[in-house]
């Protein structure tokens, strides 16, 4: 059956059944069309979003009706004519933008384009491009090793869709350990020749991507085995990349040969985010949770330094605050005020925005000026001295980078930073009362 069919046979149904009144009938079920997609969801399509909200009373009898016809549930829903119609428009967009081959369905989410570049992922971003542009023709290997949550897999993943998207022709692999080791234990149970076949099967790739490598190390006899498959890549000119959370050098665990193996190609690390590629991790994660508030300069910096660490970690932090501002809907910014109600257990010696904060406030006390003039732009003296002395006391005390100070001071830029500090340092060193101001602030903001 049809869903025209299907449709002919419901409107039968409604147009007998005691709950549905006749003009609501005549205005919008006649009117209306059901229409299946590819997904096996039904919508039905009425004239306008009033209608909508009319008939939506009527969705449990229509969902039954379909079910008594076809004789299974399906995905219902109403849906205006002028969404339909966008629907469809945007779903021909998507598949005119798809290009030909058949490959080009990406694997894995990661890719470079949704890889933010900044000072610490920089080289290890730049060699992957690279490698994925020409495998095999430099750098075998490429090793890219750095700590938890910074961007490894993610360069992998990205390498291997672009490497299966523009050269469909390579027979290219990508592997975690965690599937490998349990494939090397499983071919090691057999007998000799389930370990050659392994070998083989791996040696019949172009381009091959181990990710966490170091959960291989201290594999006794794994060491034999990838001896051998490295090699073949090495000497016949095909990519491997491999990432690890440390360098060759510390990978303890490993054959010293197979340790220079790793070494012979190019081998970058990704570090901690700088504070700057942080800001911009964190703006897009807000972008892509479709956070509907909008973000204080604080409450952002503060999720941009304490995740730095751990871009899963920020992920988490935005999730957390996406799912409380779905809650919140009323609430229109995410403060300082909403971070630290969301975010009880990270310790407070840990609330480093928040000193940035009693930095202000304490400075301001003392010349009898607001936090928020201190970040505005007015430039009377008093203000001036003290936003300029905060900002010398948060470099001094939290070694924040210049930046950064800028941006926690209402958005100023970094050369007004540096001005500020080389002011009150040039005052310190020519004024001792000045100087003995600036250690008893500094000893209250640190007893606090
Ligand atoms: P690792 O393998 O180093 O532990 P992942 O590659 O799994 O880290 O990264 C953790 C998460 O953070 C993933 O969702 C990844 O897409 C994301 N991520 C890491 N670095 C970046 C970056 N520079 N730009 C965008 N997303 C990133
Ligand atoms: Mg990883």
């Amino acid at each position: 059956m049809n869903e025209t069919e299907l449709w002919l046979k419901i409107k039968e149904s409604l147009s007998t059944s005691e709950i549905v009144d006749e003009e609501v009938y005549n205005d919008y079920i006649t009117t209306a069309k059901l229409i299946k997609n590819d997904q096996d969801e039904y919508n039905l399509i009425v004239k306008s979003q009033f209608a909508i909200r009319v008939i939506t009373p009527l969705k449990d009898v229509i969902v039954k009706a379909i079910k008594k016809h076809l004789g299974h549930l399906v995905i219902f829903n109403f849906i205006t004519a002028a969404q339909y119609k966008e629907n469809q428009k945007q779903l021909k967009e998507v598949v005119a933008s798809k290009p030909v081959s058949p490959f080009a369905t990406k694997k894995y989410s990661a890719m470079f384009e949704n890889f933010i570049e900044g000072e610490s992922n920089k080289q290890a971003f730049l060699a992957s491009k690279m490698i994925a542009h020409n495998p095999g023709k430099q750098y075998i290997p490429l090793f890219i090793y750095g700590d938890s949550g910074l961007g490894k897999t993610h360069l992998l993943q990205a390498i291997y869709n672009e490497v299966t998207d523009k050269k469909p022709e390579l027979k290219t692999l990508f592997l975690t350990s965690e599937s490998l080791i349990k494939r090397v234990v499983d071919v090691l149970y057999k007998d000799h020749d389930a370990i050659e076949s392994f070998k083989e099967e791996l040696m019949s790739y172009d381009v091959l991507l181990i990710d966490d490598i170091q959960f291989l190390a201290k594999k006794e006899k794994t060491n034999e085995i990838f001896f051998t498959i490295f090699n073949h890549f090495i000497e016949n000119n095909k990519q491997l990349v491999f990432s690890s959370d440390k360098s060759p050098d510390n990978l303890n665990g490993f054959d010293k040969r197979i340790i220079t193996r790793f070494d012979m190609g190019l081998t970058t690390s990704i570090k901690t985010l700088d504070f700057e590629t942080a800001v911009l991790i964190t703006k897009a994660e807000i972008k892509i949770q479709g956070i509907r508030q909008s973000i204080s300069y604080e409450a952002l910096n503060y999720l941009a330094t304490y995740y730095a660490d751990d871009v899963r970690k920020i992920k988490g932090s935005i999730s957390k605050i996406s799912f409380w501002g779905i809650q919140n809907e009323v609430v229109k910014e995410i403060d300082m005020d909403v971070i630290s109600t969301l975010f009880k257990d990270v310790s407070t010696a840990n609330l480093g925005i928040l000193n940035v904060k009693k930095v202000k406030e304490i400075v301001g006390e003392k010349y009898g000026v607001s936090v928020k003039s201190i970040d505005g732009k007015a430039r009377t003296a008093n203000i001036a001295n003290a936003r300029h002395l905060s900002m010398y006391l948060v470099k001094n005390i939290l070694n924040h980078s210049l930046s950064q100070i800028g941006t926690e001071f209402g958005g100023k830029d970094h050369t007004t930073v540096i001005n500020a500090v080389n002011k009150i340092e040039n005052l310190m060193n020519t004024d001792k009362n000045f100087k003995l101001v600036v250690e008893v602030l500094k000893t209250k903001i640190l007893s606090k």
